[in-house]
């Protein structure tokens, strides 16, 4: 079943259990960055029931248990991923080793994360202040 033109709910259920309480505003400010990147955007991580959340290591009070939040991967690297979802103006962001964590949580505390292996941020705070990060300035 189809939510919006690329996104079917299955690729957003709990892989043990299928628990699909995916947000819809999440899923169509998913599909407008698919179409502003004009090329295929996988799900690695949709929603998660409590005891998948814990076997992944995640957050305990994560955005994923509510469906809130998706792990992406697409041809362009994470941080790459993540300026173009913050043109969108309606995510917050974490940048990982291999993924782009994108949720809808509100308010917004901390706009961007970066994480470099484990779980723990090693950035945590607004976009001019990630790229100075990025360049080694912080
Ligand atoms: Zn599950």
């Amino acid at each position: 079943m189809y939510l919006t033109r690329n996104f079917k709910l299955s690729e957003f259920q709990c892989p043990c259990c299928g628990k699909s309480n995916i947000s819809l505003e999440l899923v169509e400010k998913l599909q407008q960055l698919r179409d502003r990147y004009g090329e295929p955007i996988f799900i690695t991580s949709g929603v998660r029931c409590a005891e998948y959340n814990r076997r992944v290591g995640g957050y305990w009070d994560s955005p994923h248990l509510k469906g809130l939040a998706v792990d992406i991967v697409a041809r362009i690297n994470p941080v790459t991923m993540a300026y173009l979802a913050d043109e969108l103006g309606c995510f917050r962001i974490g940048i990982y080793d291999h993924h782009t964590h994108l949720d809808i949580v509100k308010p917004y505390p901390s706009k961007y994360w970066l994480v470099k292996g484990g779980n723990e941020p090693v950035y945590s705070g607004n976009e001019t202040d990630l790229n100075k990060f990025l360049r080694g300035k912080i």
